[in-house]
């Protein structure tokens, strides 16, 4: 095979960063008519420069299990800049020890997290095991963040809970390695089980008052 770079291949990379973009835009000032405050960014380069930005040391700032900030290289650009990580997967915790940490992320300084789905109305949609994700991105930390590709974004509600139904959740627990039933047929079978990690679904419509809430997208397909 040929090691030219093949014209067809340029051609769509450049339709689909066109897609990114207006999508990403438009999910922007979406975001911020409902009092988010939003920013688009072409590349996870430019993203994690401006978050790192945001960081001082000596700061408190938990992760909410995102393969995206993962992707950014987040917590170790952080603790680069002097953070403290409150990381409730830190290896050798004990059960109780993991619901301390998570109990603390609750009230830190930075939250990071992603979306599992973000609709072009502007408004976030999640799934959660524990909560404490949720719960964080609703109330408590100084300052959260959410980051997400453009591959996050949908047409509406009814879109967000179907993508998280057929891609972020199945996706998730295969990584997770559950024995649930999406892990093995690739899309939600409601299961009962005690693996089940589905437990809590909320629906950030605007931005909670008094939050410092920021949402960077991102024009690359990030996390799943
Ligand atoms: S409810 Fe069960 S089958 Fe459906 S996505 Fe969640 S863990 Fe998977």
């Amino acid at each position: 095979m040929s090691s030219e770079i093949n014209p067809t291949d340029t051609f769509v990379n450049e339709m689909n960063i066109w897609h990114g973009q207006t999508l990403g835009l438009k999910t922007v000032e979406a975001l911020r008519k409902n009092r988010f405050d939003a920013a688009f960014f072409e590349t996870r380069v430019e993203t994690a420069n401006a978050i790192t930005e945001m960081i001082s040391a000596g700061m408190k700032v938990a992760f909410g299990g995102s393969q995206t900030a993962k992707q950014l290289n987040l917590q170790q650009l952080v603790t680069a800049k002097g953070a403290i990580i409150l990381d409730h997967n830190a290896p050798g915790l004990s059960d109780e020890q993991k619901m301390e940490v998570m109990r603390q992320q609750q009230i830190c300084d930075v939250f990071i997290c992603s979306s599992n789905a973000i609709s072009l109305q502007g408004e976030l949609f999640n799934i959660d095991g524990y909560g404490n994700r949720v719960a964080a991105m609703s109330f408590g930390p100084r300052k959260v963040i959410v980051v997400a590709g453009t591959n996050k974004i949908v047409a509406d509600e009814e879109a967000a809970w179907q993508r998280i139904r057929t891609i972020a959740a199945p996706i998730n627990f295969k990584r997770l390695n559950r024995p649930n039933p999406c892990a093995k047929y690739g899309v939600c079978m409601n299961c009962n089980l005690p693996s089940r990690g589905c437990n809590v679904y909320v629906a950030t419509k605007r931005k909670p008052p008094m939050m410092d809430f920021h949402v960077f997208i991102i024009n690359e397909s990030l996390g799943f």
